[in-house]
């Protein structure tokens, strides 16, 4: 498993995806899971897959509110993301 993959597995888990606040355009707010704190996830308009994050763990490729934002970019797009088939199999929730 990638570190992307796990911090994904860590932030399905959490459901730390469903409680990114959105500040505005490329600024997302993430609650840590461990301490009393927020962190900022933000990108640049021109690399919106370049997330950049305020955590200890930012130099590291990937970090469970990276990949929060991420999944609640996917969500806010339309997809659904399921813990066991993330990243592979996301459905359209209409697709039904
Ligand atoms: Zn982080």
């Amino acid at each position: 498993m990638t570190p992307q993959q796990k911090a994904i597995t860590r932030a399905l888990a959490a459901g730390l995806h469903r409680r990114v606040v959105r500040v505005r355009y490329g600024v997302y707010l993430v609650p840590s899971t461990t301490r009393d704190v927020v962190h900022a996830v933000s990108h640049s308009p021109a690399a919106p897959a370049h997330l950049v994050c305020s955590c200890e763990a930012k130099q590291h490729p990937a970090c469970v509110h990276r990949a929060s934002v991420y999944l609640a970019k996917l969500e806010a797009s339309g997809l659904r993301v399921k813990p066991s088939t993330f990243a592979v199999t996301a459905t359209k929730k209409d697709a039904a």
